[in-house]
């Protein structure tokens, strides 16, 4: 990065998000009228229809209703289309670690800032941070949920737990060998308020080499499942094979951070998913872009992303991370690992599981693609909008109050200006992006075209 652009960013950074003028906008009263909704509850789009927002909340949903707005404001929602916002439920917020391995702790908030501003631009509204450093993302969400900063809804896990030299031990993680080792550590944890616990269970790895790696014994992983339970706490956890899924499940997880990938699940396991209501985060396209890029970068060309990311971290993200993931051999593994996923994301949704769409990526518009991985695994855009948002925030466990638009859920939503249940490609045709029924200004973000 030269000079003159970082003292740009910098200026750029301190007007637009230093006075109050650049707070979070919150508790917004709104009228949006004559607007085909998709309520993300997977009802059909309802055309004409008024939505109206106090305190931040959807207060009535109406046929076409032309009253006075009692000098309110009102959007005008002809020829368009309105949407919950969108949820990613598997996410990691850069700007919490850094060096070989990811085991140093920085604290660049500035970075993860760029990047929630990137998120919402692309219409997301709420993430959940699957793993990071405890300090980082927890001073995140509380900046974000004091209004201190613009950002989409941050919902966190902090500190992975992990086998002592166990799958992901080793970047921030809480480590322990059994529960009378575990107990104390998982109270230390349970004092950040985790919004969810990430437990990690994966003897191979990620990777085209196998490693061989320690789990916590069944027992005791499925006593710390049980204690977190008894504390309140949901439980969520990184899994990679069918039996690692089915022991997470009969031990009381509430959901699992990915479909299992390694191979075709068994008949009757999408069933188990469904009976036990566990709800799963979709990532396909951990394993889709990973792969692709190799092959094919031009993916970063779309408008979404050239709007988002600068000249230089397109470049970082097509040439330089292409390179690392082509000549470790991690793309070609991934896209070997791509139809597998999505033939278990298609049996869990036809079986009746609750499928979250998550990337486990750390860019904002790649959950539009996401989504068209989902559509591509042959899931209706209907329903591909629903895993978006309301089961997004049914992963979250906030589905009380957020996640669709009915009456009483915090109005966070998304205006298109094409029908996204028709082709989900239209999700990426943002018009307004709506917290709390206010609107985001989507021009003051830090994003690059607006550094332009
Ligand atoms: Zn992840």
């Amino acid at each position: 990065m030269n000079k003159v652009r970082v003292l740009f960013s910098a200026i750029l950074f301190v007007c637009c998000c230093a006075g109050p003028a650049w707070a979070q906008p919150t508790g917004g009263d709104l009228l949006i009228r004559n607007i085909t909704l998709i309520d993300g509850t997977g009802a059909e789009p309802l055309p004409n229809m008024s939505v109206f927002v106090e305190d931040g909340r959807i207060s009535k949903i109406t046929e076409q209703d032309d009253s006075p707005s009692g000098g309110i404001r009102v959007i005008d929602g002809s020829g368009k289309y309105l949407i919950p916002g969108l949820i990613d439920s598997h996410m990691h917020l850069p700007g919490g670690r850094t060096g070989p391995g990811n085991r140093e702790m920085i604290m660049d908030t500035d970075t993860g800032l760029k990047v929630l501003h990137g998120f919402l631009y692309a219409g997301v509204t709420a993430v959940y941070d699957s793993g990071n450093h405890d300090n980082y993302i927890y001073r995140m969400r509380e900046d974000a949920s004091a209004g201190r900063i613009v950002s989409p809804r941050i919902y966190a896990t902090g500190s992975l737990v992990a086998k002592k030299d166990g799958y992901a031990c080793c970047a921030g993680a809480t480590t322990m060998d059994s529960f009378e080792d575990g107990k104390a550590k998982l109270d230390a944890l349970f004092a950040n308020k985790p919004d969810m616990l990430k437990f990690t269970r994966d003897r191979r790895g990620m990777g085209p080499r196998g490693q061989d790696l320690p789990l916590i014994p069944d027992d005791d992983f499925s006593q710390l499942i049980r204690y977190a339970k008894d504390n309140g706490v949901r439980t969520t956890i990184h899994i990679a094979d069918e039996k690692a899924a089915r022991l997470a499940i009969a031990a009381g997880v509430d959901a699992l951070a990915h479909p299992v990938f390694l191979a075709d699940a068994s008949t009757g396991f999408a069933e188990y998913v469904a009976e036990h209501g566990v709800v799963i985060s979709s990532t396909a396209l951990l394993f889709g872009a990973v792969g692709r890029v190799e092959l094919d970068n031009s993916f970063f060309d779309d408008p979404l992303f050239t709007e988002t990311l600068t000249e230089e971290e397109l470049q970082f993200n097509k040439v330089t991370e292409r390179d690392r993931y082509a000549s470790s051999g991690m793309s070609g593994w991934m896209r070997g690992v791509l139809p597998a996923v999505l033939r278990n994301l298609k049996q869990l949704h036809d079986a009746g599981a609750i499928i979250a769409m998550g990337t486990d990526r750390l860019i904002g518009p790649m959950v539009h693609m996401e989504m068209e991985l989902l559509a591509e695994a042959g899931i209706s855009p209907l329903d591909v909008i629903t895993l978006s948002t309301l089961n997004g925030a049914k992963y979250i466990g906030v589905e009380e109050s957020l996640g669709s638009i009915e009456i009483g859920k915090r109005a966070d939503m998304v205006i298109l200006s094409k029908d996204p249940s028709v082709d989900i490609r239209n999700s990426r045709s943002i018009v307004r992006v709506i917290v709390d029924g206010a609107e985001i200004d989507r021009s003051r973000l830090d994003v690059a075209i607006n550094h332009n």
